[in-house]
């Protein structure tokens, strides 16, 4: 398997290319910084491989590391985190929950209140950003895992 390294080092060196591409198309400023920051962060936190409790992205979250800990947990490596479709929802929803039960007291006891409107012009670039960097992780693991089925041993 690919290291996180090898992961973040594929994913990191493709985004100019789709920024360039974004921006051939004709898409905004703010849709490509969007979805550039989503990719970005997508990649360097958002890994598939949070699935492991000892990862390189999970070492990423610094002292914050614990939180991905109970995600590890619930998904075995390369199961549904790594679903082309359901895997980023994972850990989407997952991040909401955490973020819920931290702001929750905050609303409870301090007042502070929900949020009014959340930003849906940037939703869509921002999942694209997640979706691209989700699909490239798992399209690695699956290359990397045919050729060493397919090379023979050293
Ligand atoms: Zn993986």
């Amino acid at each position: 398997m690919p290291s996180g390294k090898v992961h973040l080092a594929v994913e990191l060196s493709l985004l100019p290319g789709w920024v360039a591409a974004g921006a051939m198309a004709g898409l905004p400023r703010p849709t490509l910084t969007a979805f550039a920051l989503s990719y970005t962060c997508a990649s360097l936190l958002l890994s598939p491989d949070l699935d492991l409790v000892r990862s390189t992205p999970a070492r990423r979250w610094g002292p914050l590391r614990l939180l991905w800990t109970p995600y590890a947990w619930l998904f075995r490596h390369r199961g549904l985190s790594h679903s082309l479709l359901l895997g980023p929802l994972t850990r989407i929803f997952y991040l909401g929950v955490i973020g819920l039960l931290v702001f929750l007291p905050l609303h409870l006891w301090l007042g502070v209140p929900f949020p009014q409107q959340l930003p849906t012009r940037i939703l869509a670039p921002v999942l694209a950003g997640v979706y691209l960097s989700h699909l490239l992780h798992v399209g690695l693991d699956s290359v990397c895992t045919y050729l060493a089925r397919r090379l023979p041993n050293r």
